[in-house]
């Protein structure tokens, strides 16, 4: 799956769209499933985009597009020659913080044509936000696509999150550089949810986090591997006594490992 060329770029107003990674053919790009689900991203590294989401079951469902990737690179939006998109922090302190005009210009045009937030969220990746998880991904799979804004520095000025009615999400309880590793790891999770990306090659069902559990232990040949067997309940075929195993493994993991999912899950 790996390919070195850049994602084509075509002009979208002063924004810079990448449709895909492959080389747009001349008869208008690639396979586009009408309605299919879109990702936009507002990043000053669209070079960034799509990254791992290039390789694997998520490179071949943009290949055959199920889904798609549209970079608003927010440099062009920036003020004056030099297109400034930061400044200093008003109070002081170290760092600089993204422009509320600059970001809104952005955003501006990542609104254009699309249904409203209930459809197509609109979220901004910091720490500050509400922890991402599988209902999230759930929850923006079953919408027509997101927005995603990258911030960078200190962050986005909190006037045009307000203005724009921005959610914000985070990646985990850790300072990341930048949102775009947030946006990826986020984008990934909700595009394995969408219909026909995963195919026969995995189940949504039966994972970690589906239903409040982490997954049971998964094993394959040999059956014997140093010394150390597989469970023999595995080996068995019997599917009912197997369901039980996993079942009880799950629970016995999830209490363990996350006594905090586990507390939950009681008292649901
Ligand atoms: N000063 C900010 C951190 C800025 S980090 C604070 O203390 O809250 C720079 C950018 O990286 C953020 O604007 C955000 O877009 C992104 N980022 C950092 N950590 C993140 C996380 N855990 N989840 C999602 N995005 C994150």
């Amino acid at each position: 799956m790996s390919d070195d060329t850049a994602p084509p770029r075509r002009s979208h107003g002063r924004v810079s769209v990448s449709l895909n990674r492959q080389p747009s053919d001349l008869m208008g790009g690639p396979p586009r499933v009408k309605g299919a689900w879109r990702a936009r991203i507002i990043t000053l590294f669209p070079g960034a985009f799509p990254g791992v989401l290039a390789e694997s079951l998520t490179g071949k469902a943009m290949d055959l597009g199920l889904w798609a990737l549209e970079t608003i690179d927010l440099r062009p939006f920036g003020e004056g020659r030099h297109r400034n998109v930061d400044d200093t922090p008003a109070g002081g302190g170290a760092g600089m913080v993204l422009r509320a005009d600059v970001v809104a210009r952005a955003l501006r045009v990542a609104d254009e044509g699309t249904p409203g937030r209930a459809r197509w969220p609109v979220v901004y990746l910091s720490p500050r936000g509400r922890p991402f998880d599988q209902a999230t991904a759930r929850r923006w799979a079953a919408c027509d696509g997101i927005t995603l804004l990258c911030g960078r520095f200190e962050g986005v000025d909190e006037r045009v999150l307000q203005a724009f009615g921005v959610e914000e999400v985070s990646l985990g309880d850790f300072v990341l550089t930048g949102g775009e590793i947030a946006a990826q790891a986020m984008i990934d999770a909700t595009v394995r949810l969408l219909p026909g990306v995963l195919g026969n090659a995995a189940s949504t069902e039966d994972e970690s986090h589906s239903h409040g559990l982490l997954e049971h232990p998964q094993y394959t040949r040999p059956a014997i591997w140093e010394g150390r067997e597989i469970p023999p309940v595995l080996l068995s075929g019997n599917h009912a006594e197997i369901a039980r195993w996993r079942r009880a493994e799950a629970e016995r993991l999830t209490r363990e490992r996350r006594p905090d999912l586990w507390a939950r899950r009681d008292t649901e």
